[in-house]
């Protein structure tokens, strides 16, 4: 039988959203996300303002980055993650990176590399995104990103360009 304790993993979770009081909507998902059952929140970011990628007719983003452990599989906390995004109201209209009450994104998963129909870790865009790669970075500074390298050298080609962090 496998133990739970000897298991866990540490993932990074990207948390974003431009509607609806952003600042609470990532506050209710860090709460939502810790309250899963096999997962156990270790850190997270300071709260980031960002500009939005794509249509620019949409609210700026607020943005963060949460650590846990957990012993579930990759595709059962994407699911967990996906339940939290419709709970908190999230309408799929099928606009690629249209306004969003909630998005959470598996960024890392331990040190694997996951290449599944829907699931890809580390997260498509991580290596470039200011939003996700500052917060990461506030909170494992040490993280090698897997396949990708030493988070310090992602972040030293990436310019913060309007990426702010909120106090
Ligand atoms: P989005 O609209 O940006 O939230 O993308 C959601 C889609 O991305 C879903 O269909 C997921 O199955 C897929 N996806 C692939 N890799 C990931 C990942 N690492 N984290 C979250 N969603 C992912």
């Amino acid at each position: 039988m496998k133990n739970p304790t000897t298991d866990l993993v540490t993932a990074y979770i990207g948390l974003g959203s431009n509607l609806e009081n952003p600042v609470e909507q990532i506050k209710s998902a860090r709460t939502a996300i810790a309250q899963i059952a096999g997962v156990q929140e270790l850190a997270f970011s300071s709260l980031y303002h960002s500009s939005p990628m794509g249509p620019q007719d949409q609210p700026d983003y607020v943005n963060a980055v949460m650590c846990i452990a957990t012993n579930l599989p990759p595709i059962d906390l994407l699911h967990c993650l996906q339940r939290i995004e419709n709970e908190q109201g999230r309408v799929r209209k099928g606009e690629r990176w249209g306004a969003r009450t909630l998005d959470l994104d598996m960024l890392i998963y331990g040190d694997q590399i996951i290449e599944l129909p829907d699931l890809i870790v580390p997260h498509t865009g991580l290596a470039e995104r200011a939003f996700v790669l500052y917060p990461l970075y506030e909170i494992a500074p040490q993280l090698q990103v897997p396949g990708k390298g030493d988070i310090a050298d992602l972040l030293a080609k990436c310019p913060m360009n309007e990426l702010r962090r909120l106090d």
